[in-house]
């Protein structure tokens, strides 16, 4: 696997590579949810590009970024074992020349879910998104369904700023027991982890009501931020431990 630390020296590379690139924007941590990503990404391209950059302007809160999953050496080991072509760590400085005077917003649906209780979250997702479209000059890339509202409104932007790049979304990989898999799992205590898969559960029971689940979680000293029903999908997110995890599914139509 070629690391490049350099966007420039990588956009340089990029434009003498010939065939088709599939690139998998990442904030580290990996696990298997973002590998399904880069062999989705390999089956379907010539080349697979995955970037790794944790980055600040998504975040609303100091101490959660500070205290964000960091895991280099086992990210690069798991990368080469899928034989992931290329790999690039770019650094605040290159991403952010304009100390983030520029932005990408929207102005709807980044206003709900997630959006509602993470100030600026999705400004600063759409903008390192955008730009690191801009930087890898893929044919297609790859989207996890666990961030289901980032996912869609990435699609979205790519519309409607005729981004040419193809927008996949590729379904949600879980643990044995259900509980999605996140880099914020690894933070969580060992009765957390049990609390976390209580919750994986309690959200997909179709037979009660919302606001039973949602008792049901603040009884087991879970944080509801919040638990609702959009476009057919049921989208929860959690504070166990103070760790936040997200989670959707699809609803059964019967
Ligand atoms: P992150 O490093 O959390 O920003 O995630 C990078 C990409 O991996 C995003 O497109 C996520 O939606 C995707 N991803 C993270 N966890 C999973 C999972 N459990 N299953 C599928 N995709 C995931």
């Amino acid at each position: 696997m070629k690391i490049f630390k350099d966007i420039y020296e990588w956009k340089k590379f990029r434009n003498s590579l010939p065939g088709s690139l599939g690139v998998v924007m990442t904030m580290g941590a990996l696990h298997d949810g973002h590998y399904s990503l880069v062999k989705r990404s390999k089956d379907e391209n010539d080349y697979t590009l995955c970037t790794i950059f944790v980055n600040p302007t998504q975040f609303d809160r100091r101490d959660d970024l500070d205290n964000y999953p960091v895991t280099l050496d086992s990210d690069i080991a798991g990368l080469e074992k899928l034989e992931t072509d290329f790999l690039l760590l770019p650094n605040f400085k290159q991403i952010y020349p304009d100390n983030y005077t520029y932005k990408v917003c929207e102005s709807e649906f980044s206003k709900i879910l997630c959006g509602a209780s993470r100030k600026g979250h999705f400004d600063g997702v759409l903008t390192v998104v955008m730009k690191l479209l801009n930087i890898a000059g893929a044919r297609r890339a790859y989207f996890g369904e666990k961030d289901y509202q980032q996912y869609h409104l990435i699609r979205k932007m790519a519309e409607a700023l005729f981004i040419d790049t193809e927008i996949i979304g590729c379904d949600i990989v879980r643990e044995k027991d259900n509980l999605a898999m996140s880099s914020r799992n690894m933070k969580l205590t060992e009765n957390g982890r049990k609390l976390a898969s209580f919750y994986a559960n309690a959200i997909r029971c179709q037979s009660k009501s919302l606001d039973e689940i949602k008792s049901e979680l603040e009884n087991n000293a879970i944080k509801v931020d919040y638990l609702e029903e959009r476009f057919g999908r049921r989208f929860a997110a959690v504070f166990i431990n103070g760790v936040r995890l997200i989670d959707n599914f699809p609803l059964n139509k019967d």
